[in-house]
């Protein structure tokens, strides 16, 4: 049998964690052959804790084969130890009246901590995909808090748009979905953010010659995709958790299996016009379980560039509203 992963999830009562985990434990992360450790992390908070013990109960009850142990706990050094993978999840939400420099604040200080622990006590080939929002800048905060791991093992979560997008694409030309490829996401999980159409294909073809509709293209789904997390708010009362937890299967999935191409956010290297210290959306290609590159060279005209140049602004502005918290 395979060494179990350890794989650490924080806001593990949460929304998301309720829809993630029994798919991590069944093997939809990993594969059907891979045990995983479940290392559960909630805030310290007597409701939530609770909340967290009952969906291990679940989990108990699921009889998962390939999952080989569960630890609970409210202390990021023990949900972090040994961890290969961290998923960090939990955030705290915007409140009434909230500004977004305050949430960028308080969670900031969520992900200095975690940042700091996940240097200090996660295994030798750590890696971290973040998903709690802001969730490029809070990457950005947690890798800039490590001194033994690389930036790149710090990725934060597109692929639920890069997903919205795919899909779609395919209803508008009247295809499958898995005819559509291509399709990544540049810039910040925020409606800014740029699903670069131009570059897809449709059925091996470029999409340009299978969806002549161009003002379709710019606006309604730019719109769609970007303003997709608030439509569902809208339509269920909650925001998005299923659709999310799945994004993040993919993410990570797609990072653990070379030759695969997705869209992650990832350190810029000024690639695409991004400024190089953000986090930003970006084409990869996986190279090797949990390592990938950018892909480089996809054409972007006017329209793009100033796609890019708006979610690039709202990023930079980001960082300067936690500049005080890097390093
Ligand atoms: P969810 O599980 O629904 O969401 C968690 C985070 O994911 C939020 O920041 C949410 O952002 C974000 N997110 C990113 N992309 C998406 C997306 N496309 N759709 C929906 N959400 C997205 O939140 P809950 O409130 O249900 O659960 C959070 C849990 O985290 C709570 O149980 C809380 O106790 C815990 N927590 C744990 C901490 C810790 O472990 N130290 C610290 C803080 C909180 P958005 O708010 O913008 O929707």
């Amino acid at each position: 049998m395979k060494t179990p992963i350890k794989v650490a999830l924080t806001g593990a009562a949460g929304q998301i964690g309720y829809a993630l985990l029994p798919r991590i434990a069944s093997g939809a992360m990993f594969g059907p052959d891979q045990p995983v450790i479940l290392q559960l992390l909630e805030a310290p908070i007597e409701k939530a804790m609770k909340a967290l013990e009952g969906v291990a109960m679940e989990l108990d009850d699921c009889a998962f084969p390939l999952l080989k142990g569960m630890v609970l706990t409210d202390d990021p050094r023990v949900a972090f130890a040994g961890a290969n993978w961290s998923l960090l999840v939990g955030a705290k939400p915007r409140g009434p009246g909230m500004e977004r420099a305050d949430l960028l604040q308080d969670n900031g200080k969520i992900f200095t901590a975690q940042g700091l622990v996940i240097d200090e006590v996660a295994a030798e080939d750590a890696r971290v995909a973040v998903v709690g929002n802001p969730a490029n800048t809070n990457c950005m905060i947690a890798a800039s808090k490590a001194k033994r791991l690389p930036a790149d093992r710090f990725t934060a979560m597109v692929r639920l748009d890069q997903n919205r997008a795919q899909t779609q694409l395919a209803k508008k030309a009247g295809v499958d979905l898995t005819e559509v490829s291509e399709i990544f996401i540049y810039g910040n999980h925020s409606p800014t953010m740029f699903p670069a159409f131009d570059n897809a294909k449709i059925g091996g073809k470029a999409l340009r010659e299978v969806i002549s509709d161009r003002a379709w293209l710019e606006t309604e789904f730019c719109d769609t995709v970007g303003k997709r997390g608030a439509a569902i708010i809208a339509a269920r009362g909650a925001s998005s958790a299923a659709s999310a937890a799945n994004a993040l299967l993919d993410h990570v999935h797609d990072l653990m299996i070379p030759g695969k191409v997705h869209s992650i956010a990832v350190k810029s290297n000024g690639a695409y016009g991004f400024d190089p210290e953000v986090w930003a959306g970006m084409p990869v290609r996986t190279t090797a379980p949990g390592a990938y590159e950018v892909i480089e060279g996809y054409a972007m005209d006017d329209f793009a560039k100033a796609k890019i140049a708006v979610t690039n602004k709202e990023l930079v502005e980001e960082r300067a509203m936690v500049a005080s918290l890097l390093g």
